[in-house]
């Protein structure tokens, strides 16, 4: 086992993985910008070293300096949490060059992953069911227009590299397809250097339900259930939950095994998410993300395991402590993503925390790095803390968390917490009756 882990991130996310290190007993680094010198996950660690200046490109995404303090602090492994370098296969390969550990799968993995097109071609061999759309990449107007006319409009362009819900394009039909078609390899080619786009169904009305899987890199994989992640605005998550209310024990079952034995039988290592559109009984595969996820701990909550101490045990070479019969579901979990913005324009609101207190009680997890008197800095993203509830049932974990969001203080900035109260109110949030578009038609009707 390792005796030092670095921790290539910030916020809430770096105070997760420090927590999982204290508990195995194995010291911890945080790395920070200048801008964060004062940030509490500085204060939570065992050591610190500053890394660059305040923008990200010059300090979090800074592998020359990331190494450097693994050289400095005898750090033997890094855990890139989630964004900056968490899906970067080049820094992986740069960190197995300096014998040092990447918390994480396999660089082949994260590239094979991360292009979209190889993704899905690479899951369809593996027998996931995918959304039907073009073989591969599409490069002139005339083939995505047979393609198109084939799987039948609406249909959405993706760019290949795409990330963070950017580089897409719905067409309704075949005169909104040559613009559609010609914007989304612009916007490809700007936001990621790389034009490629291909064609999909555009699905009208589906759920996003994503599927927790963990492999031991030799062959072993089970999988955690799913979240619904439905409720987004701009395709960005804003709560999700775990179990999905629209599925079945028998789907899930079903739907697992076909994930867990695709992610064993390429020999993935750690924690990963396959990400499924889910409409009239029907998963289909979008993408999957090679890392630990933000909505992560609703997971957790039903399982009772921690996912950040499974992915240090198989990093190190160690079994994963459990089994596919040893996980069950106990009661429902929710999360909702505190973000500091303004509501309903959802701009950003940095500043100082004039007074904090978490929400606590049974069943209440707050993971945040927030604490009074702390300067939130502009230059990073604005998620401020994740509320996550666990109840016996559903209602039970509905009725935690609006007792939770009142117990919740956090003064000095707007925050998204007025946001989650209103949502409460709604009938079809409280029966969970909400497809990937509810919360865009929600916010258009009630603050257009
Ligand atoms: P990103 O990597 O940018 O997050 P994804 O492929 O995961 O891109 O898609 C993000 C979101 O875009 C999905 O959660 C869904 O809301 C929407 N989306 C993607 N593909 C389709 C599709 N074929 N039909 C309808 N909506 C889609």
């Amino acid at each position: 086992m390792f005796d030092k882990i670095l921790i290539a991130n910030r916020g809430e996310i770096a105070l997760r993985v420090i927590r999982a290190c204290r508990e195995m007993g194995i010291a911890s680094v945080a790395v920070h910008s200048t801008a964060d010198a004062d940030a509490m996950h500085v204060r939570m660690a065992d050591e610190s070293v500053c890394i660059g200046p305040a923008p990200s490109g010059q300090s979090y995404l800074s592998m020359p300096a990331l190494i450097s303090a693994c050289e400095i602090t005898g750090a033997q492994a890094i855990h890139p949490g989630y964004g900056f370098l968490s899906e970067n296969a080049g820094f992986v390969q740069m960190v197995e060059d300096h014998d040092l550990t990447f918390i994480g799968p396999r660089a082949e993995h994260i590239r094979i992953m991360g292009d979209k097109i190889t993704a899905k071609d690479t899951m369809k061999k593996l027998g996931v069911p995918c959304v039907p759309g073009s073989e591969g990449g599409v490069d002139d107007v005339d083939d995505a227009k047979r393609i198109a006319g084939q799987i039948g409009y609406p249909v959405i362009i993706k760019a290949t590299a795409g990330g963070g819900g950017r580089g897409m394009k719905v067409a309704k039909d075949e005169a909104g397809l040559e613009v559609a078609f010609r914007t989304a390899r612009a916007e490809a080619k700007a936001a990621f250097g790389n034009p490629d786009v291909y064609i999909e169904k555009y699905l009208q009305k589906p759920r996003h339900i994503e599927i927790q899987v963990f492999g031991d890199g030799k062959g072993r994989a089970v999988h955690l259930g799913e979240r619904d992640c439905s409720l987004q605005r701009r395709h960005q998550k804003v709560l999700e939950e775990a179990p999905g209310p629209s599925i079945s024990a028998s789907e899930r079952a079903r739907i697992g095994k076909i994930c867990a034995d695709a992610v064993a039988e390429i020999g993935y290592s750690g924690a990963g998410t396959i990400e499924f559109l889910y409409e009239d009984g029907e998963f289909y595969f979008i993408e999957m993300n090679t890392r630990l996820q933000v909505e992560h701990p609703v997971t957790e909550a039903i399982f009772g395991v921690d996912l950040v101490r499974q992915q240090i045990l198989v990093a190190a070479g160690e079994e994963m402590e459990f089994r596919q019969e040893d996980l069950t579901i106990g009661g429902h979990s929710i999360e909702v993503r505190i973000n500091a913005e303004k509501v309903p324009t959802f701009s950003p609101c940095p500043g100082k925390i004039t007074q904090y207190h978490a929400p606590g009680g049974l069943g209440v997890r707050m993971d945040s790095a927030l604490y009074q008197g702390y300067s939130i800095p502009p230059y990073y993203d604005s998620l401020i803390g994740k509320l996550i509830v666990h109840g016996r049932d559903r209602d039970e974990a509905l009725a935690r968390l609006s007792r939770a969001l009142g117990e919740l203080i956090v003064d000095g900035v707007d925050t998204t917490v007025p946001l989650f109260n209103a949502l409460l109110q709604e009938p079809d949030i409280q029966t969970g009756n909400y497809s990937i578009h509810w919360l865009e038609r929600w916010l258009e009707k009630n603050f257009a």
